[in-house]
């Protein structure tokens, strides 16, 4: 087929199949060009193929270079790594980019319209990690090693940079703990400082804020800041706290960005507890796949599918039950087809 985009879908486990299907409605009314290859990952992949990343799941990705995709279950025990962390190793997935914006207004955070961005691939998270034995307790020490390094900080802070430019935002806000741990964020602070004097100084403000006032200062006054750019753990904690100033995980989407492909999710989880009841919110993913048809320069479809959001939730007050409303998955949907 011409003119269609070639892209990698992943239903998921838990409710995974559920919101994929209903964000899958809303691209098929809006006539998104997407071409789904569909392919099995986590608990499905160790059913039928024993892997929770079978390998035609990594080659789909590896052609398509795109991909949509569910909550994962990685389970514990078994000595399956989680397939989340594979899949940015794999395909060097180093920017995580969280938007975060108020879509019910009125609640205690009103108006949030923020964007997180996180170094995916280095930092404390590599997990080199060790116990030393003294004397009779064999882990009496435990020590982990963070590695940041100068290129990996520099490509995710191009990236955040660039980002900034072409979405218009004001401010900047680099977010490290330099005054403690001054090699391990100090190389990132000090790289992402340099990258602005050279390259982008005067095409938004750069700020420099320590980790600790930052979670403070997000709870007191958010509305102060426009982007976060941060390092792998503490984005990876002020992601959650951002996504709760706008009503939690369930209106959250992610994108996993590299030089090799892109995915797109939600921030969520498989949310064992409610799957297959028909009562799950597919806001996050569906925005997820807002955020794919920006990446694939359709943004006015993009806006399309946001707009449709807004207007179910708050002009036809169309919600799901972690929402406070009473709609089921396929009422939602069906509510937010009727505005495209
Ligand atoms: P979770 O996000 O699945 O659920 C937390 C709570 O939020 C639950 O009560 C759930 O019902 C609710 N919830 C989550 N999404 C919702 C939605 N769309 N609509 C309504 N309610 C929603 O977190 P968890 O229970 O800690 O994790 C469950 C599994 O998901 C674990 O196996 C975990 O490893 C996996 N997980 C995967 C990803 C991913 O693939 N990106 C992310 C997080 C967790």
């Amino acid at each position: 087929m011409s003119n269609t985009i070639p892209a990698t879908l992943i239903p998921g486990d838990g409710i995974g199949p559920e919101i994929v299907d209903a964000t899958l409605a809303a691209l098929d009314a809006l006539h998104a060009p997407f071409d789904w290859d569909r392919q099995i990952a986590g608990l499905g992949g160790i059913q039928a193929a024993g892997d929770p990343l079978p390998a035609a799941t990594l080659d789909s990705i590896r052609r398509t270079r795109l991909a949509l995709k569910g909550p994962l279950e990685t389970p514990s025990g078994g000595g399956y790594r989680s397939s989340n962390v594979r899949l940015r190793e794999e395909f060097q997935l180093y920017a995580n980019l969280r938007p975060a914006r108020t879509i019910i207004p009125g609640g205690r955070f009103d108006k949030i319209d923020l964007v997180v961005v996180r170094e995916n691939l280095e930092g404390l998270y590599i997990g080199h990690e060790y116990y030393i034995p003294i004397d009779d307790d064999p882990r009496a020490v435990a020590m982990a090693t963070g590695i940041n390094t100068r290129a990996g900080s520099r490509r995710l802070l191009e990236f955040a940079f660039e980002h900034a430019v072409a979405t218009g935002r004001k401010k900047v806000s680099i977010v490290h703990k330099a005054n403690i741990m001054k090699a391990l964020t100090g190389i990132f602070l000090e790289t992402g400082i340099d990258l602005y004097e050279r390259k982008y100084k005067g095409r938004f403000e750069l700020e420099t804020v320590i980790i600790d006032a930052c979670a403070m200062k997000l709870v007191i006054n958010p509305w102060q800041f426009d982007m976060l750019v941060t390092t792998n753990l503490f984005g990876d904690i002020l992601s959650d706290l951002v996504a709760g100033l706008v009503g939690g995980l369930g209106m959250t989407p992610g994108a996993n960005i590299g030089a090799d492909a892109a995915i797109f999710e939600a921030v969520h989880g498989s949310a064992p507890d409610i799957a297959g009841k028909g009562i799950a919110n597919p806001i996050a993913l569906m925005l997820a796949a807002a955020m794919m048809l920006d990446h694939c320069k359709l943004p006015e479809l993009a806006a399309r599918l946001r707009k449709a959001i807004d207007e179910t939730l708050n002009l036809d007050k169309v919600r799901t039950g972690d929402l406070g409303g009473t709609a089921s998955t396929a009422a939602f949907t069906k509510a937010l087809v009727s505005r495209i």
